[in-house]
Protein backbone atom coordinates (compact mmCIF):
# COMPACT_ATOMS: atom_id res chain seq x y z
CA UNK A 1 0.00 0.00 0.00
CA UNK A 2 2.77 2.37 0.77
CA UNK A 3 4.11 3.31 -2.47
CA UNK A 4 6.50 5.89 -1.88
CA UNK A 5 7.27 9.52 -2.62
CA UNK A 6 5.86 9.73 -6.28
CA UNK A 7 2.50 8.42 -5.24
CA UNK A 8 2.38 11.44 -2.60
CA UNK A 9 3.39 13.10 -5.45
CA UNK A 10 0.32 12.73 -7.42
CA UNK A 11 -1.90 13.44 -4.67
CA UNK A 12 -4.60 16.35 -5.36
CA UNK A 13 -3.32 19.60 -2.73
CA UNK A 14 -6.21 17.78 -0.18
CA UNK A 15 -3.81 15.21 0.12
CA UNK A 16 -0.80 17.90 -0.24
CA UNK A 17 -2.72 19.67 3.01
CA UNK A 18 -2.70 16.12 4.47
CA UNK A 19 0.90 15.45 3.92
CA UNK A 20 1.66 18.50 5.34
CA UNK A 21 -0.64 18.30 8.56
CA UNK A 22 0.77 14.96 9.27
CA UNK A 23 4.23 16.15 9.08
CA UNK A 24 3.56 19.50 11.79
CA UNK A 25 1.99 16.61 14.22
CA UNK A 26 5.18 14.38 13.98
CA UNK A 27 7.20 17.45 14.03
CA UNK A 28 5.34 18.67 17.20
CA UNK A 29 5.68 15.62 18.75
CA UNK A 30 9.32 15.08 18.21
CA UNK A 31 9.97 18.25 19.42
CA UNK A 32 7.96 17.55 22.79
CA UNK A 33 9.69 14.51 23.67
CA UNK A 34 13.00 15.67 22.98
CA UNK A 35 12.43 18.99 25.04
CA UNK A 36 11.29 16.14 28.17
CA UNK A 37 14.31 14.33 27.38
CA UNK A 38 12.23 11.66 25.96
CA UNK A 39 12.42 9.16 22.51
CA UNK A 40 10.13 10.45 19.98
CA UNK A 41 9.26 6.78 19.01
CA UNK A 42 7.83 6.40 22.35
CA UNK A 43 5.20 8.60 21.77
CA UNK A 44 2.12 6.63 19.37
CA UNK A 45 -0.13 8.57 17.26
CA UNK A 46 -3.63 7.75 16.85
CA UNK A 47 -4.85 9.01 14.29
CA UNK A 48 -8.69 9.93 15.23
CA UNK A 49 -11.15 9.68 12.19
CA UNK A 50 -14.47 9.91 13.83
CA UNK A 51 -16.80 11.45 11.00
CA UNK A 52 -13.33 10.76 8.21
CA UNK A 53 -14.78 9.09 4.83
CA UNK A 54 -12.74 5.74 4.03
CA UNK A 55 -11.11 7.48 1.37
CA UNK A 56 -9.26 10.21 2.96
CA UNK A 57 -8.35 7.28 6.14
CA UNK A 58 -6.63 5.30 2.60
CA UNK A 59 -5.45 8.48 1.47
CA UNK A 60 -3.71 8.63 5.51
CA UNK A 61 -2.60 5.78 5.00
CA UNK A 62 -1.10 5.54 1.96
CA UNK A 63 0.80 8.44 3.94
CA UNK A 64 2.29 6.08 6.32
CA UNK A 65 -0.52 6.70 8.95
CA UNK A 66 -1.19 2.98 10.64
CA UNK A 67 -3.30 3.51 13.79
CA UNK A 68 -6.23 4.74 13.68
CA UNK A 69 -9.08 5.90 16.99
CA UNK A 70 -12.89 5.92 16.38
CA UNK A 71 -14.97 6.53 19.20
CA UNK A 72 -18.51 4.61 17.97
CA UNK A 73 -18.57 1.21 16.84
CA UNK A 74 -21.11 1.29 14.52
CA UNK A 75 -19.17 3.87 12.34
CA UNK A 76 -15.83 2.22 13.27
CA UNK A 77 -17.29 -1.11 12.43
CA UNK A 78 -17.82 -0.29 8.67
CA UNK A 79 -14.28 1.19 8.32
CA UNK A 80 -12.31 -2.05 10.00
CA UNK A 81 -14.16 -4.61 8.03
CA UNK A 82 -13.50 -2.46 5.16
CA UNK A 83 -9.79 -2.07 5.21
CA UNK A 84 -9.71 -5.66 6.84
CA UNK A 85 -10.80 -6.84 3.31
CA UNK A 86 -9.60 -4.25 0.95
CA UNK A 87 -6.03 -3.58 3.33
CA UNK A 88 -5.59 -6.46 4.68
CA UNK A 89 -1.63 -6.33 4.16
CA UNK A 90 -1.26 -2.42 5.68
CA UNK A 91 -1.47 -3.95 9.31
CA UNK A 92 -3.73 -1.08 10.40
CA UNK A 93 -4.45 -0.84 13.84
CA UNK A 94 -7.73 0.30 15.24
CA UNK A 95 -8.57 1.87 18.64
CA UNK A 96 -11.70 2.54 20.88
CA UNK A 97 -11.69 5.75 22.23
CA UNK A 98 -15.04 6.65 23.40
CA UNK A 99 -17.45 5.86 25.87
CA UNK A 100 -18.23 1.67 25.47
CA UNK A 101 -22.20 0.93 26.26
CA UNK A 102 -21.86 -2.91 27.32
CA UNK A 103 -24.46 -4.16 24.18
CA UNK A 104 -21.45 -2.95 22.13
CA UNK A 105 -19.47 -4.86 23.60
CA UNK A 106 -19.17 -7.93 21.97
CA UNK A 107 -18.66 -5.78 18.39
CA UNK A 108 -16.03 -3.77 20.16
CA UNK A 109 -13.72 -6.76 21.06
CA UNK A 110 -14.42 -8.48 17.61
CA UNK A 111 -13.13 -5.04 16.07
CA UNK A 112 -10.40 -3.35 18.33
CA UNK A 113 -6.99 -3.83 18.94
CA UNK A 114 -7.01 -1.66 22.11
CA UNK A 115 -10.22 0.18 23.98
CA UNK A 116 -9.04 2.92 25.82
CA UNK A 117 -12.17 3.73 28.01
CA UNK A 118 -12.60 1.05 30.24
CA UNK A 119 -14.25 2.82 33.17
CA UNK A 120 -16.15 0.14 35.78
CA UNK A 121 -16.35 -3.53 36.42
CA UNK A 122 -18.87 -4.47 35.39
CA UNK A 123 -17.62 -3.21 31.80
CA UNK A 124 -14.44 -4.81 32.37
CA UNK A 125 -16.37 -8.06 33.24
CA UNK A 126 -18.17 -7.96 29.66
CA UNK A 127 -15.27 -7.07 28.15
CA UNK A 128 -13.23 -9.87 29.70
CA UNK A 129 -16.30 -12.43 29.18
CA UNK A 130 -16.65 -11.35 24.93
CA UNK A 131 -13.11 -11.81 24.91
CA UNK A 132 -12.96 -15.10 26.37
CA UNK A 133 -15.48 -16.00 24.01
CA UNK A 134 -13.38 -15.07 21.25
CA UNK A 135 -10.36 -16.30 22.31
CA UNK A 136 -8.48 -12.89 22.46
CA UNK A 137 -6.33 -11.57 24.74
CA UNK A 138 -8.22 -8.07 24.72
CA UNK A 139 -6.03 -4.93 25.60
CA UNK A 140 -7.35 -2.01 27.51
CA UNK A 141 -7.08 0.89 29.40
CA UNK A 142 -8.77 2.54 32.02
CA UNK A 143 -10.42 5.81 31.20
CA UNK A 144 -9.90 8.00 34.97
CA UNK A 145 -12.30 11.14 35.07
CA UNK A 146 -10.22 13.91 36.56
CA UNK A 147 -12.36 16.87 35.65
CA UNK A 148 -15.60 18.13 37.12
CA UNK A 149 -17.87 17.89 33.95
CA UNK A 150 -20.72 16.08 33.29
CA UNK A 151 -20.00 15.21 30.27
CA UNK A 152 -16.10 13.36 30.63
CA UNK A 153 -16.78 9.70 31.15
CA UNK A 154 -14.14 7.72 33.33
CA UNK A 155 -13.87 5.79 36.58
CA UNK A 156 -13.45 8.22 39.85
CA UNK A 157 -10.18 8.50 41.02
CA UNK A 158 -10.59 6.92 44.51
CA UNK A 159 -12.43 3.58 42.84
CA UNK A 160 -9.06 3.70 40.38
CA UNK A 161 -7.07 1.29 42.43
CA UNK A 162 -9.79 -1.25 42.75
CA UNK A 163 -10.48 -1.18 39.15
CA UNK A 164 -6.73 -1.93 38.19
CA UNK A 165 -6.70 -4.76 40.84
CA UNK A 166 -10.04 -6.18 38.92
CA UNK A 167 -9.49 -5.56 35.35
CA UNK A 168 -5.58 -7.16 36.40
CA UNK A 169 -7.07 -10.10 37.58
CA UNK A 170 -9.54 -10.93 34.37
CA UNK A 171 -7.91 -13.86 32.46
CA UNK A 172 -8.68 -12.37 28.91
CA UNK A 173 -7.37 -9.04 29.44
CA UNK A 174 -4.14 -7.35 29.41
CA UNK A 175 -4.31 -3.77 31.01
CA UNK A 176 -1.81 -1.41 29.26
CA UNK A 177 -1.96 2.15 30.85
CA UNK A 178 -4.74 4.85 31.86
CA UNK A 179 -6.19 7.55 29.77
CA UNK A 180 -8.08 10.79 30.65
CA UNK A 181 -9.38 14.11 28.73
CA UNK A 182 -9.14 16.98 31.01
CA UNK A 183 -11.62 20.27 30.46
CA UNK A 184 -10.97 22.02 26.44
CA UNK A 185 -9.35 24.67 27.45
CA UNK A 186 -7.79 27.87 24.53
CA UNK A 187 -4.65 27.40 26.97
CA UNK A 188 -3.33 24.37 26.55
CA UNK A 189 -0.94 24.74 29.59
CA UNK A 190 -4.18 24.48 31.82
CA UNK A 191 -5.03 20.90 30.87
CA UNK A 192 -1.67 20.36 32.17
CA UNK A 193 -2.18 19.91 36.22
CA UNK A 194 -5.00 16.98 34.43
CA UNK A 195 -2.41 15.25 32.76
CA UNK A 196 0.14 15.49 35.42
CA UNK A 197 -2.08 13.93 37.52
CA UNK A 198 -2.81 10.75 35.97
CA UNK A 199 0.64 10.33 35.22
CA UNK A 200 1.05 10.74 39.75
CA UNK A 201 -2.01 8.16 39.51
CA UNK A 202 -0.05 6.17 37.38
CA UNK A 203 3.32 5.89 38.93
CA UNK A 204 1.33 5.41 42.46
CA UNK A 205 -0.14 2.33 41.02
CA UNK A 206 3.11 1.29 39.97
CA UNK A 207 4.36 1.60 43.06
CA UNK A 208 1.80 -1.27 44.11
CA UNK A 209 3.19 -3.25 42.08
CA UNK A 210 1.16 -2.52 38.77
CA UNK A 211 2.93 -2.06 35.18
CA UNK A 212 0.96 0.36 33.47
CA UNK A 213 3.31 1.59 30.73
CA UNK A 214 0.77 3.60 28.83
CA UNK A 215 -0.47 7.08 29.28
CA UNK A 216 -3.28 7.69 26.47
CA UNK A 217 -3.50 11.72 26.92
CA UNK A 218 -4.34 14.62 24.58
CA UNK A 219 -5.48 15.89 21.57
CA UNK A 220 -5.10 18.23 19.04
CA UNK A 221 -5.28 21.46 21.60
CA UNK A 222 -2.86 19.98 23.95
CA UNK A 223 -1.04 17.15 22.65
CA UNK A 224 2.52 18.70 23.51
CA UNK A 225 1.65 19.34 27.16
CA UNK A 226 0.78 15.73 27.63
CA UNK A 227 3.82 14.65 26.16
CA UNK A 228 5.68 16.76 28.63
CA UNK A 229 3.96 15.28 31.12
CA UNK A 230 4.40 11.72 29.99
CA UNK A 231 2.43 10.54 27.36
CA UNK A 232 3.22 8.20 25.35
CA UNK A 233 -0.48 7.59 23.42
CA UNK A 234 -1.42 11.50 21.82
CA UNK A 235 -5.23 10.45 19.96
CA UNK A 236 -5.27 13.36 17.50
CA UNK A 237 -8.20 14.14 14.65
CA UNK A 238 -8.49 18.10 13.72
CA UNK A 239 -4.57 18.53 13.62
CA UNK A 240 -4.66 15.55 10.97
CA UNK A 241 -8.16 15.61 8.90
CA UNK A 242 -9.23 19.16 9.82
CA UNK A 243 -12.87 20.45 11.49
CA UNK A 244 -15.03 17.64 11.62
CA UNK A 245 -18.37 18.76 10.23
C1 LIG B 1 -12.47 13.28 19.01
C2 LIG B 1 -11.56 12.75 20.03
C3 LIG B 1 -10.18 13.03 19.98
C4 LIG B 1 -9.54 13.93 18.93
O1 LIG B 1 -9.93 15.25 19.09
P1 LIG B 1 -9.24 16.42 18.23
O2 LIG B 1 -9.42 17.62 19.07
O3 LIG B 1 -9.96 16.48 16.94
O4 LIG B 1 -7.81 16.06 18.06
C5 LIG B 1 -9.37 12.46 20.95
N1 LIG B 1 -9.86 11.67 21.92
C6 LIG B 1 -11.17 11.38 22.00
C7 LIG B 1 -11.65 10.48 23.10
C8 LIG B 1 -12.06 11.90 21.07
O5 LIG B 1 -13.36 11.61 21.16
Amino acid sequence: MFTGISHVLDFSMTSNLLFENIKNIYRKISSAAIRSGRNPFDVTLIAVTKTVPIERIKEAVSLGLRIFGENRVQEAQRKIEYFSVQCADCKVEWHMIGHLQKNKVKLAVQLFDLIHSIDSIGLAEEVNKCASKENKMQRVLIEVKLSEEETKQGVAKEDLMGLIRAVSSMKNLRLEGLMTMPPFFDDPGLARPYFRELRELRDKAERSGYALPELSMGMTNDFEVGILEGATMVRIGTGIFGERR
